[in-house]
């Protein structure tokens, strides 16, 4: 397959109708990392791959956050690596930490119980407060209030294909506010009480519940059960001021007086798809074909050949989890009467 003999600028100029858009016209957005300082080789690999495919031609900026103070080699690497403007904010106390009306003792027994059954990260403390804050703070840290639009990247993740139009745009043009790739079924025990507390809240704030919305995505029953389908937020594009309304914090502060986040181990992807799912019309949520991911151990390629031929991807389509059972991407496209992509019944 012949690389054009032009920059990667005049390549994509060329291809007005598939970008239309360049840097001039870049939407008030960020990407923003929670990590370490010991993420430091892991962040390194992802902040490349987000350059080199997207945003070398855009130069947003990238807000780290941590619940410790990052390190000189952290931020020298970093702002080296990445285009745009890097800030570093270190995580108020307030926000990862026991809220006084947490019993320590009672969390404590249950993070012991969850690692004798080996569920995953069940008796990790940090993991609890990193879900928590992924779930109810990132988004009013600071740092992240001037911005309207959040792009969430983890250490280690790839992008195979190039990304020629500027998702940040895309969402702001079609009022788009939650975006994903990869969707999946979460474990029961991590969450045994999580859909009890979103009926509280449902039945307590009548107002806050969209119609149209995705319930259909994440209940099988009409909203009696959860079927434990969530978009898989270690990717996520999507409104900050969506996730500063009064809707979501009404929604994050009522679960979080519950207590799944310490008593059991509810993670931000389900709290975040359960809000999106309700709160939102379903036509606000994005599924994103085209950005071609890897965060262990799933992959999210395109099926239709054209298009990996066009965006030069990198990826195996037989690598393609959208399709498998434990997706729950099919369910998806079904509640949102989509046809799938060409190619995706191709087994090579
Ligand atoms: P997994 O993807 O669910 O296996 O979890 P990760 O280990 O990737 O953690 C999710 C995100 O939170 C990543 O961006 C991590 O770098 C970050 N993270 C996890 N634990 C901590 C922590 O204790 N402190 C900080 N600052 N970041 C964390
Ligand atoms: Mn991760």
């Amino acid at each position: 397959f012949p690389r054009p003999v032009q920059t990667y600028k005049d390549f994509k100029a060329n291809h007005q109708e598939s970008s239309g858009t360049n840097s001039s016209e870049r939407v008030n957005a960020t990407f923003v990392t929670l990590a370490r300082n010991s993420d430091l080789w892991d962040m390194v690999k992802s902040i490349r791959t987000v350059e080199d495919r997207f945003n070398r031609d855009y130069n947003y900026d990238w807000v780290f956050l941590n619940d410790q103070e990052f390190d000189d080699d952290f931020k020298k690497l970093t702002t080296a690596l990445v285009s745009g403007k890097t800030h570093y904010g270190l995580i108020p106390k307030e926000h990862w930490s026991y809220p006084d009306w947490i019993d320590q003792d009672k969390a404590s027994e249950a993070r012991q119980e969850m690692d004798r059954k080996k569920i995953i990260y069940g008796g990790s403390e940090s993991y609890r407060h990193m879900c928590r804050y992924e779930s109810g703070f990132f988004f009013r840290h600071p740092l992240m209030m001037n911005y309207e639009y959040y792009w969430r990247v983890e250490p280690s993740i790839e992008l195979f294909c190039d990304i020629r139009a500027d998702p940040f745009r895309f969402m702001k043009e079609n009022d788009k506010k939650y975006s994903f790739v990869i969707s999946l079924y979460e474990y029961e025990a991590t969450i045994p009480s999580l859909w009890d507390s979103v009926r509280k809240f449902m039945q307590n704030h009548p107002e806050h519940i969209s119609e149209d919305n995705a319930m259909d995505f994440i209940s099988d029953n009409g909203g009696e059960t959860y079927n434990k389908c969530h978009f898989w937020s270690n990717f996520e594009i999507g409104s900050l001021e969506w996730l500063r309304s009064k809707q979501y914090i009404d929604y994050f502060e009522s679960l979080d007086q519950d207590g799944g986040f310490f008593y059991e181990r509810w993670g931000d992807a389900p709290v975040h798809s359960i809000a999106a799912a309700t709160m939102l019309r379903k036509d606000q949520i994005q599924f994103f074909h085209d950005i071609a991911y890897y965060h262990v151990p799933f992959t999210h390629c395109p099926n239709d050949e054209k298009t990996r031929l066009d965006l030069r991807c990198s990826c195996k389509p037989k690598d393609n989890f959208d399709w498998r059972d434990y997706s729950c991407t099919n369910k998806w496209f079904k509640v949102n009467h989509l046809e799938r992509p060409n190619g995706w019944d191709k087994k090579d």
